[in-house]
């Protein structure tokens, strides 16, 4: 079995492991030692600074008209204070999410609350993935403290997609998402990108909302990190049995339960 076959001989590896998923931060590019790194990355100063869409002011697109916009005017107003270390917006914006004002969001809720750019909302497996990854208690549901790290995540998400998402349509083409995955180190054909983007495409339009390209890049990253433990050369290739494939890919399923 072969990741990146139709690669050079000198392929280099499958990326920087760019903090997806059960690291719980995004992207976040140059930060790391790169052994596996790709040539785009540092030459493009993305660094460690935030991307510059992070300084929006508006409200992302992505968030509920009827949940965050209207609630987040009254957000302050009469409403207990936010606990230590959280902005009185993110405290604003978590209480319109808890909608039974349980103080705690339940994958259900994060659902309500999110939206993609084209007021889709989000896909139950991504809200259930990113739940999973930010409850650190495992209560299935996340409170606050939680809520904020996962904010900020959804954040440097959706910055990641717009740089992206170059033609400004709102959703990622295979195009796109070859150029995302390999600035991220991975080292994937264009017909790979392709595939990735026919199986997340829930539209028939051969390109994917941002709900489904999170799901997708934690995908990869999470079955590149299983392969990279067989993978001890760090080639890109491994002799597997049958078992441990299957296991796997079942691994990777199961984060979509
Ligand atoms: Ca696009």
């Amino acid at each position: 079995m072969s990741w990146g076959g139709n690669q050079q001989p000198g392929y280099s590896g499958y990326g920087t492991g760019a903090a997806f998923g059960q690291q719980q931060q995004p992207p976040q590019y140059g930060q790391r030692s790169q052994p596996y790194g790709s040539p785009q990355y540092g030459q493009q100063g993305y660094g460690s600074q935030p991307p510059p869409y992070q300084q929006q002011q508006a409200p992302p697109p992505y968030s509920s008209p009827q949940g965050y916009g209207g609630q987040q005017h009254n957000a302050g107003f009469g409403a207990p204070a936010p606990p230590p270390g959280i902005s009185q917006e993110l405290w604003g914006w978590f209480q319109a999410v808890d909608q039974d004002k349980s103080g705690q969001i339940t994958p259900h809720e994060l659902q309500r609350a999110l939206m993609n750019g084209n007021w889709s909302p989000f896909n139950p497996e991504t809200c259930r993935l990113m739940i999973g990854m930010f409850d650190t208690d495992k209560s299935g549901t996340i409170g606050i403290q939680e809520f904020a790290a996962l904010w900020n995540y959804i954040q440097s998400w959706k910055g990641c997609f717009d740089r992206f998402d170059v033609d400004r349509s709102g959703t990622i083409d295979a195009g796109e998402f070859h150029t995302a995955i390999r600035t991220f180190g991975y080292n994937l054909s264009p017909q790979f990108a392709d595939l990735v983007v026919r199986k997340f495409d829930r539209r028939g339009i051969r390109s994917i909302n941002f709900d489904d390209f999170i799901q997708a890049c934690v995908m990869l990253k999470t079955l590149t990190d299983k392969f990279r433990v067989k993978d001890k050369q760090q080639q890109g290739v491994v002799q597997i049995s049958y078992e441990d494939f299957l296991e796997m890919v079942l691994d990777n399923t199961l984060i979509n339960i």
